[in-house]
């Protein structure tokens, strides 16, 4: 079972200096006052899975979340994010994925190093039930929209924990050639 074991931030929003948030095995819980930062973590693992509007991670365009300089520090140019995976059963399977956003918009991801496209980070984790829209990620309010969504938005949610999905995408981009 692949699990979350860090996650590595520099620039992205609050986290200005390189800051590595651990996982163990198991439950963790984030606490601290109000805006020490405990959602720019969660908002952080989604980005790096591929979130792509700036309004769900809580901003009005996407270069909000480089870290934008408080009273004494100066805004950072780019911001980056490495989530650290591993398999709890498989030794030696470290598993990096890292998304940069630099603010001239330019857009980068590289699994374990080397660069990549986002669609192999969407089909890495379509399999695992742990994409930007799965399970895995239930935020605040997000309850309530699973218990009032339209079924065929349920369906779509059912299909992704299922691992269905990826196969239909594929079905879509071919007929679509
Ligand atoms: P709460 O308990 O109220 O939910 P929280 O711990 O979840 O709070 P966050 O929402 O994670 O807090 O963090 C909010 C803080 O992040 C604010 O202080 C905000 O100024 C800061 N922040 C957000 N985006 C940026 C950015 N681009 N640059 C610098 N700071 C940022
Ligand atoms: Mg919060």
């Amino acid at each position: 079972m692949v699990y979350l074991k860090a996650v590595d931030a520099y620039g992205f929003k609050s986290f200005a200096d390189r800051t590595t948030v651990e996982f163990d095995k198991g439950l963790t819980a984030i606490v601290g006052p109000n805006g020490s930062g405990k959602s720019n973590i969660t908002d952080a693992i989604r980005w790096v899975l591929g979130e792509q509007s700036a309004k769900s991670l809580r901003g009005a365009r996407m270069e909000d979340v480089i870290f934008s300089g408080t009273e004494k520090r100066q805004p950072l140019n780019y911001a980056e994010v490495t989530l650290k995976l591993e398999d709890a059963f498989v030794s030696d399977s470290k598993l990096n994925i890292t998304r940069r956003l630099y603010r001239s918009g330019e857009s980068e991801y590289f699994i374990n190093g080397t660069k990549s496209r986002l669609k192999d980070i969407t089909e890495l984790f379509l399999d695992t039930g742990l994409g930007k829209e799965s399970f895995s990620m239930i935020s605040q309010g997000k309850v309530d929209e699973i218990l009032n969504a339209k079924p065929e938005d349920r369906r779509h949610l059912i299909e992704e924990a299922a691992g269905v999905l990826k196969y239909k995408k594929r079905k879509k981009e071919t007929a679509s050639k």
